[in-house]
């Protein structure tokens, strides 16, 4: 779902700052100095936003649409913290003005404390946005940012009174942020996992073409979740400890969590050749906000491309009887091999009046586009509210084409596959 509030929400953040930085800045502070340190403050401001959306707490969800989104507004808040960050470093007078006392206003140590978390920090960015440097080899390292963060903080601390006034009314700003990021720190390091962890044991594994379903018994509670969410996997063992992202296959009532995972790396590899039934999991979530009960809109399109099925496996399993609804789906896989879980749709679509099924398959030259929507479906294209999960260009081409079809922005609603 597309919420703006979160984002609303920093630049409103950015703009009091900016206001009160530039309408309150000390007189003996140089026009050099104070648009310099209000792009330290703005790039400060921004890593805390970055730092407070790594909780992944469930009002920030709400704000921003899912925690996909967040991630995103995470990574870009974390671009442009070093960009800020940077103009900053290269504007600001390395020297002090004539006539200021160099042991009452020492730069040390705020100067190398700055320069040293500036350094880690473009370091920190450029391994994080290399998506050459897999998941794995990223994300030990990227805990390095906390303490970036903790740099950051020393150097607005230890910053000598003619380049920041701590004590004005911008820099009480940054002191709030410092301390709800110092917070936001420490509960992601130790608390977030202990609140969300939930124990399984695994029931099965079943084959199936390209992917593996596995199958997930409560050692104690049930996960609640609602349908089109996703979960963090953390299958216990030697080998196994790294967390996956996967949405949740099975509907909400039941009383196993099926996850299908498609064989793309050396996890979802080793998932389908090593995975026994029996072994503990953690299961941490559930996340999300692809839900298309929510919506007003009656009359909705799903697509759904490979894997891009498993939000919608589970909101048809979740279906009532009496959904009044009207959902056209497109399935879009390859082949009729590789469409897993087809013969289940088809029998629900036969069974319901309110479920129109469309399998695409590219082998046969059908494919998710939005003219051949246009053809198929009863309506305008405009009546619809869009679900749409699937590969990355797939995605991208439908909403540039649905959207030159005058279709709102906030009428589609899209789940990506990645954080990064
Ligand atoms: C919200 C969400 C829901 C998803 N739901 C499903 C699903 O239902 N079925 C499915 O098959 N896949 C799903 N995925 C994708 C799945 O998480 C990756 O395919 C899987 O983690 C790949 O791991 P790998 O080591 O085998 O592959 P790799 O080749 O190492 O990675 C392939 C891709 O997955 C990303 N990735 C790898 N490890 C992680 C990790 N620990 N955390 C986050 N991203 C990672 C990488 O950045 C890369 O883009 C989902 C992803 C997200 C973000």
């Amino acid at each position: 779902m597309l919420r703006l509030q979160g984002i609303n929400a920093i630049i409103a953040l950015v703009g009091v700052f900016a206001v009160l930085h530039l309408s309150f800045a000390p007189e003996q502070h140089s026009l050099r100095t104070t648009l310099s340190t209000l792009l330290g403050g703005i790039g400060f401001l921004l890593m805390t936003c970055s730092v407070v959306l790594a909780t992944r707490l469930e009002v920030f969800e709400e704000m921003f649409g899912g925690l996909d989104r967040m991630y995103q507004v995470h990574r870009v808040a974390g671009t442009f913290t070093a960009v800020f960050a940077l103009v900053h470093f290269f504007s600001i007078p390395k020297e002090l003005p004539a006539g200021v006392d160099p042991i009452l206003s020492s730069t040390f140590p705020s100067a190398q404390i700055g320069m040293a978390s500036m350094v880690l920090l473009v370091i920190g960015l450029f391994v994080a946005l290399n998506r050459k440097i897999s998941y794995s080899r990223w994300r030990n390292p990227h805990k390095v940012m906390a303490l970036v963060y903790i740099l950051v903080i020393g150097h607005f601390m230890n910053a000598p009174g003619i380049f920041y006034e701590r004590f004005s009314a911008s820099g009480i700003v940054l002191i709030l942020a410092a301390l709800i990021g110092t917070i936001a720190l420490i509960y992601t390091m130790f608390g977030m996992n202990k609140r969300t962890a939930m124990r399984f044991t695994i029931e099965t594994v079943n084959s199936l073409e390209r992917a593996t379903e596995v199958v997930l018994k409560p050692v104690g509670d049930m996960l609640k979740f609602k349908p089109g969410q996703f979960a963090f996997v953390e299958i216990q063992g030697k080998g196994w400890s790294e967390p996956h992202p996967f949405t949740i296959s099975s509907a909400p009532n039941e009383r196993r969590l099926r996850f299908t995972m498609k064989v793309l790396g050396d996890w979802t590899r080793k998932v389908r050749e090593e995975l026994q039934p029996g072994r503990e999991v953690i299961v941490r979530g559930p996340y999300g906000r692809f839900d298309a009960s929510k919506t007003e809109c009656k009359k909705q399109v799903w697509i759904a491309g490979g894997i891009g099925l498993t939000p919608f496996l589970s909101k048809l399993r979740a279906m009532s009887a009496d959904d009044d609804r009207e959902i056209n789906f497109a399935y879009a896989a390859r082949n009729r091999e590789e469409a897993i879980f087809l013969e289940e749709l088809e029998a629900v679509a036969a069974d319901r009046s309110n479920l129109t099924l469309y399998p695409l398959f590219s082998d046969e030259g059908d494919f998710a586009r939005v003219d051949a929507a246009k053809e198929r479906l009863p309506d305008e294209l405009t009546e619809y509210e869009y679900f749409i999960c699937g590969p990355k260009p797939m995605v991208d081409g439908l909403m540039k084409d649905l959207k030159k079809e005058g279709v709102k922005r906030k009428a589609i609603h899209v789940e990506a596959f990645e954080f990064r």
